[in-house]
């Protein structure tokens, strides 16, 4: 059988402090990230994880992250580059729903949005802490289409979310099982970097610490029983030696 194709979308890059991206690490060291989004080209429906930020959003409310996001970088303009609308999105996930992840959920009208169900509740009444995380509630739009999910759950056959909360409450990494090649893990905002799983040094941004060390455990545990490659959420090297669409990986 042939592996779904998948495509990285290149969402720009955001800046913020180290102490954010690994918890009492280098406070005062403000550090630029990369911000994608994965496109799943699956025999049963077109699947889109995590939509990058919105530009307009971010230089409102968060100016102070120095937001670098060019025409091609929106999800419409990556979409076109694969010979796709935002309307072909059949499925979108979202690993949670901080506004770096759901800026372009906006556009993808056609889709139905799963997410964790304890997400979905939280994002409405976060903590104070976690205000700005969940700033851009763009994606609760009149017309979208959830649904709602909890535990690890199959989206189609070999397209896998698991379960690692911690960063926020209900969040999902994505596991794609590909027979031909390695198969790809995304760790979402669990992992931000290599460093985070090979020292289980958490993000400065969690809910809960506790869970966010057993979900980066469970990461590796998945990397290594599953056979997979590891794609943290948010560091741009290795970012830059990644295929970017319309390059992909899988499809054989
Ligand atoms: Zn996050």
């Amino acid at each position: 059988m042939t592996d779904p194709k998948v495509y990285l979308l290149d969402g720009g890059t955001l800046v913020i402090d180290e102490s954010d991206v690994h918890w009492h690490i280098n406070a005062g060291n403000p550090v630029r990230f990369p911000v994608y989004s994965v496109l799943i080209e699956h025999s049963d429906a077109l699947i889109l994880y995590d939509t990058g930020f919105d530009l307009d959003h971010v230089n409102r409310v968060l100016p102070f992250e120095l937001p670098e996001q060019t025409a091609e970088q929106t999800i419409p303009a990556q979409l076109a580059k694969i010979g796709y609308a935002p309307e072909d999105v059949d499925i979108v996930v979202n690993s949670h729903f901080h506004f770096d992840h759901v800026g372009g959920n906006r556009f993808l009208t056609e889709a139905t949005t799963l997410v964790h169900k304890e997400e979905l509740r939280h994002a409405k009444v976060p903590e104070p802490f976690e205000r700005l995380g969940y700033s851009d509630l763009s994606f609760d739009h009149e017309t979208v289409t959830y649904k709602p999910i909890s535990g690890d759950y199959e989206v189609v056959p070999g397209v896998w979310l698991f379960e690692t909360p911690g960063h926020t409450i209900g969040h999902y990494s994505l596991l794609v099982e590909l027979q031909n090649e390695k198969s790809m893990l995304f760790c979402g905002d669990a992992a931000y970097t290599r460093t985070t799983l090979e020292k289980e040094w958490i993000a400065g941004f969690h809910l809960d610490p506790t869970k966010s060390v057993e979900a980066i455990r469970r990461l590796n545990y998945l990397a290594r029983t599953k056979n997979a490659d590891v794609y943290p959420s948010h560091e741009l090297e290795p970012f830059s030696t990644w295929k970017l669409a319309p390059e992909y990986y899988g499809g054989n």
